[in-house]
């Protein structure tokens, strides 16, 4: 086999993936380094069974987070962002927010710092999960989710600071607009190119699956030039950058008697509190959905919970250079070391990682066997409480029943 080498970027932006790819990866804190031992048994396993041994990826470690403060150094140092710009492509468990102290999220840093503007959450429901649905299985959606700016920009004052006193004067002076008396200030920043870059991501991301049609998701009746420009500008960069891959859904209506043509992905947008009850009612209307920050963060969560909770939530946070694919939950500190929670969502992402480097044939096994491994009720506990007969296994032990799977 060859030498280990970085993925590089090919023309249009196509990553091109040697056979030995090296790939950086955060083990992360608290339950993190129990669920890493376990994604990567179950990512080897699979990329060796796929490939018959021809490929396999060189794990490259990186010190963030309480490992590396513990050996005297930053909580997020340079040296491991640029590791990641320089490798195109990298995996990370959960990292704890110190409270009180340092920076605001180490996790937040890491997203804003190698600009990873598209938080990429894919939500299929896996037989025998227990879910409050009655048919979760007509849920099969990706949430991409603007990660760069919205309420999430953390521009605001506290009620009763000189700063909030002094914008509300100048509010009130000089717009014309007054504020309740001892109000608290955010500002909602929404632009038109970190909206096209994200819309665009999605919908090539939806013609390249072959999936039917992409909402973009707004409460542009309300905030209308921040959520309704996003709808807007959503529908601008596909008619300018997707014409012929792609179809409004009014144009459906208006020319095609409803029935969307063979080949096009729809393009339509809902309100934001419809798109919510819509979901719940006819999830398998909608494939890929395209949102501002705080939308897509409700929407995702409460999307992981349709299919049985966030344990089992897998994401990633892609930019133009760079892809960081992470567990969605925390660091759950009163398990660390306990070899006992549900491995799931970073293995998932791992999965998502392998999609994202082209070895989806490898990502298809991962998710197969754990797939299998939930039919035959080897869980750990979170979903071993849950579901009637259940074997609890685990965090290790699970990852093993996983690779058995694999045949
Ligand atoms: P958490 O997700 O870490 O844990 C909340 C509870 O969820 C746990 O007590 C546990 O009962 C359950 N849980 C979480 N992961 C599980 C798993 N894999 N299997 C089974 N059960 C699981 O949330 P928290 O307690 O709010 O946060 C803890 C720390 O993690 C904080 O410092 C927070 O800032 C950080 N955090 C990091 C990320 C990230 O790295 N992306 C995300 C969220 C929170």
């Amino acid at each position: 086999m060859q030498q280990p080498e970085k993925i590089t970027m090919g023309p249009g932006g196509r990553l091109q993936v040697p056979e030995r790819p090296i790939i950086p990866y955060i083990e992360g804190d608290g339950i993190g380094p129990d669920i890493w031992r376990a994604t990567v048994l179950v990512l080897d396993a699979a990329v060796a069974k796929a490939f018959g041994g021809a490929r396999a990826i060189s794990w490259l470690p990186l010190a963030v987070g309480e490992a590396a403060a513990a050996a005297g150094g930053e909580v997020l140092p340079e040296s491991a962002l640029e590791t990641i710009r320089q490798h195109r492509v990298a995996i990370k468990g959960p990292l704890t927010t110190p409270v009180g102290k340092g920076m605001r999220s180490v996790n937040v840093a890491i997203r804003q710092r190698l600009d990873l503007y598209a938080c990429v959450r894919p939500v299929r429901y896996m037989a025998s999960v227990p879910s409050p649905m009655k048919h979760p299985e007509g849920i099969d959606m990706v949430v991409f989710r603007e990660n760069t700016e919205d309420l999430y920009a953390g521009i605001e004052w506290p009620a009763g600071s000189a700063e909030a006193g002094r914008l509300e004067a100048f509010l009130r002076e000089q717009m014309g607009v007054t504020l309740p008396p001892g109000a608290g200030i955010g500002i909602k920043p929404i632009s038109r190119d970190n909206t096209r870059r994200l819309v665009a991501r999605a919908i090539a991301y939806a013609i390249d699956r072959r999936l039917p049609s992409v909402t973009l998701m707004h409460k542009g009746n309300i905030m209308k030039y921040t959520e309704g420009a996003f709808r807007t500008w959503g529908y601008e960069v596909a008619a300018e950058q997707f014409a012929d891959q792609t179809i409004t859904e009014a144009e459906v209506a208006a020319e095609h008697d409803g029935r969307a043509p063979a080949g096009k992905v729809v393009i339509k947008d809902r309100i934001a509190d419809m798109l919510f009850q819509q979901v719940l009612l006819r999830p398998e209307e909608y494939h890929v959905i395209a949102t501002p920050n705080l939308n897509g963060d409700y929407l995702s969560d409460a999307l992981a919970a349709q299919v049985g909770g966030l344990g089992m939530a897998p994401g990633a946070n892609i930019g133009d250079d760079c892809a960081v694919f992470e567990a969605t939950h925390g660091s759950a500190p009163k398990y660390a070391g306990l070899d006992k929670v549900n491995p799931g969502s970073l293995i998932l992402s791992g999965a998502m990682m392998l999609d994202h480097i082209g070895w989806s044939a490898a990502a298809e096994r991962v998710r197969r066997a754990l797939q299998d491994t939930i039919v035959q009720k080897t869980v750990t506990y979170d979903l071993a409480r849950q579901i009637e007969g259940a074997k609890e296994v685990s965090c290790s032990a699970f990852a093993r029943a996983v690779v058995a799977n694999m045949g």
